[in-house]
């Protein structure tokens, strides 16, 4: 299948989500794959090449540094007809959760989200594993007719290098009609200078059981030591102890780092919806019958405040 992928970068990087997407685009065209790449003038593609891109659509329109859906549907649509692909695939955001429906049905595409592996690549018999009911399941997918729209779920593709490729990069400068841009955003105010949450490959989160926000440093030395990003849990949120984009679960963020340690957090069902496709998660908690223990691949029954000191030790001892 001709497959295309839409690739954002971060301060001139390539997000890793986006290399997830290209790695799994590579198993679906058993080749090459193209990108449309919103991007600032001047990036550089050719990194891209080792991840198996033979083909840049370049939008370097400064209006598609951070998009909305319309337009962006849009532009995919009018890439997608210009290269012919027939599976299109974005990295799973609450962007492209707005978008691939709109781009889907622009396409006459059959959709699926959250996609976590591919089953069956056969045009006709399209079949794709995705994570379910706040990743507490796996459905099986198959998606009739042509063409697919796939967001893919972060962390769940392994990102390695495939057949090396040259890269041919092409300015695209898509015809976006007025009306795409009923919906306009005035302003953005983002986390800077740290690890973002829903990127990380690590989370280091405090929950009541640190017992108030003077107490956040030992949180913040382990994520250091650990190159991590800091959660917490929903009462520690409410309580101003940290701030709201730190929340994690059901009615927070959702992650699936690789390493999930959970400091001080009893383990309600409601934070673990938010925790449960983390590859690994650790929990540190006083109480052996905290339910946290019940979805944790390591536990350390202990004091937190005596536990995290020796543990970022630890850490700092093997870097
Ligand atoms: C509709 C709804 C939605 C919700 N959404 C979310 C959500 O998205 N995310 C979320 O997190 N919660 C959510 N909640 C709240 C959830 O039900 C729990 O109340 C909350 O997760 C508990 O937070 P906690 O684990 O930090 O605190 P607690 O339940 O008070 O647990 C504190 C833990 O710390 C341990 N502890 C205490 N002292 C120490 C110490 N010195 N060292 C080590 N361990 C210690 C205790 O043993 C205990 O297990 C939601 C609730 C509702 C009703």
């Amino acid at each position: 299948m001709k497959t295309l992928v839409f690739v954002e970068f971060e301060a001139g990087k390539v997000k890793k989500s986006a290399l997830e997407a290209i790695c799994f685009g590579r198993q679906i065209a058993a080749g090459p794959v193209a990108v449309v790449a919103a991007a600032p003038a001047g990036t550089d593609f050719a990194p891209l090449g080792a991840y198996g891109v033979d083909q840049v659509l370049h939008i370097a329109d400064p209006g598609f540094d951070m998009p909305e859906a319309q337009p962006l549907a849009t532009a995919l649509a009018q890439a997608a007809s210009q290269l012919g692909a027939d599976a299109i695939l974005l990295p799973k955001t609450s962007l492209t959760d707005a978008t691939a429906p709109r781009l889907a049905a622009k396409l006459g595409a059959a959709v699926a989200s959250n996609v976590m592996a591919i089953v069956d690549a056969t045009p006709g018999n399209f079949t794709v594993k995705r994570s379910v009911f706040t990743g507490k399941a796996f459905a099986q997918t198959r998606l009739a007719g042509g063409k697919v729209v796939l967001t893919i779920k972060k962390n769940s593709i392994d990102v390695a290098e495939g057949n090396a490729s040259a890269v041919s990069v092409e300015t695209f400068a898509p015809s976006i009609p007025a009306s795409d841009h009923a919906v306009k955003r005035i302003s953005v105010e983002k986390a800077t200078g740290q690890v973002l949450l829903p990127d990380a490959e690590i989370v280091v989160s405090g929950g009541r059981g640190m017992k108030g926000p003077e107490n956040w440093g030992l949180i913040q030395d382990l994520a250091d030591a650990l190159g991590a990003a800091t959660g917490c849990s929903k009462p520690v949120s409410d309580m101003d102890w940290r701030p709201h984009h730190e929340h994690v679960g059901q009615t927070g963020i959702k992650v699936s780092p690789n390493l999930y340690i959970a400091v001080g957090i009893s383990g309600a069902i409601q934070h673990v919806a938010g925790i449960n496709s983390s590859k690994v998660i650790v929990a540190i908690n006083k109480d052996p019958e905290a339910p946290i223990f019940k979805v944790a691949d390591y536990g350390i029954v202990g004091d937190a405040f005596e536990v995290l000191p020796k543990l970022t030790a630890a850490v700092k001892n093997l870097n």
